[in-house]
């Protein structure tokens, strides 16, 4: 039976060591750190990932703001509020929240984030950091997913991975870093042929298709480390249950075969969050030119 790698539990800690980090810091720093989201429309899926983030940074200490724009907001609007952020020395971080309602053109959007407040790590300037392994601020999913990694003693030096999805967003930076962590990466997509047979060669499967159970137990080889980035919301069955999540990987099927698995709801999600809240400490840090410490957890560049 897979051990889990338990995403709650680590983002708890890194929740910890950051709440101390900003509360030592505090006196010298003048402001706490802040981060604005930026939110466009009524995507109730976005809704309730706003209020996660917004619920994360106050349980650390992080000043969190919401600007949300209605759906039929001009791409000038949303520029201006994203220029204003820009300039405003309280905010330490700005995220635009995905996905951005056409037509209003996404890419231009996150080139008007300031670089050194862009806590996604979504701006050119960070993913050509990022493909060069300079220190930056890193996307949040495939941070956290390298931590939890890190964290269950997975070695990956030499290690077969295979990365399903190719979106900037999460498949691209994930084979980044595993590829700078010496993994052997391998990247499948939607025209990927015969993946099944690439699947079974893995000993790592990073799955981030956005395909509800798309990776089964035929599709896995004894032993291997899988993580589940899928994030499906499943309707109460029945009356007064209440919703789930489900991932792009049949849990129950491959947890006997696997020797470690990322649970979905509890695995990639809560260090996405925790990554988030880590880089906006980071930009904090920086932005105020080394007045805070560099005593934060260590984690993946
Ligand atoms: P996306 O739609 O931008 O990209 C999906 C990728 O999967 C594409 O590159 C596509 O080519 C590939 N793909 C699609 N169907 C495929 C198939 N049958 N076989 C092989 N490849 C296939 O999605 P995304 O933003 O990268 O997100 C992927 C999933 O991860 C979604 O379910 C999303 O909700 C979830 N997600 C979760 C978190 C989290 O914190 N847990 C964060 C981001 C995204």
């Amino acid at each position: 039976m897979a051990k889990r790698l338990d995403g709650r539990l680590l983002a708890a800690r890194h929740e910890a060591s950051l709440r101390a980090s900003i509360a030592q810091h505090l006196a010298t720093a003048d402001d706490p750190p802040g981060l604005a989201v930026v939110r466009i429309g009524d995507d109730p899926a976005s809704g309730v990932y706003v209020r996660n983030k917004a619920q994360a940074c106050g349980r650390v200490g992080i000043e969190s703001r919401i600007i949300h724009h209605p759906a039929t907001a001009s791409q000038q609007e949303v520029l201006e509020s994203i220029h204003q952020l820009n300039g405003n020395p309280s905010c330490d971080g700005i995220l635009v929240q995905l996905p951005i309602p056409p037509p209003l053109d996404a890419r231009q959007l996150l080139l008007a984030v300031d670089p050194a407040k862009d806590v996604d790590g979504l701006h050119p300037l960070n993913l050509g950091r990022l493909v060069r392994g300079e220190p930056g601020l890193r996307s949040c999913t495939p941070a956290g997913i390298m931590a939890l990694l890190a964290h269950g003693g997975i070695a990956l030096d030499g290690m077969r991975a295979l990365v399903i999805g190719r979106s900037i967003l999460v498949g691209q930076p994930m084979a980044i870093l595993l590829q700078q962590a010496n993994a052997t990466v391998t990247v499948a997509h939607s025209r990927t042929r015969d993946l099944a047979h690439h699947c079974r060669q893995a000993e790592l499967l990073v799955v981030a298709a956005g395909k509800p159970g798309l990776v089964g137990a035929d599709w896995v080889r004894p032993g291997v480390v899988v993580v589940d980035v899928g994030m499906h919301r499943v309707p109460p069955q029945r009356q007064g249950e209440q919703g789930t999540l489900r991932g792009d990987v049949c849990f129950e099927a491959v947890e006997p075969l696997a020797s470690h698995v990322t649970p979905v709801p509890g695995g990639v999600g809560p260090m996405t969050v925790a990554m988030l809240l880590w880089n906006t400490v980071q930009a904090w840090r920086l932005r105020r030119g080394g007045v805070v410490g560099t005593d934060l957890a260590p984690l993946p560049r």
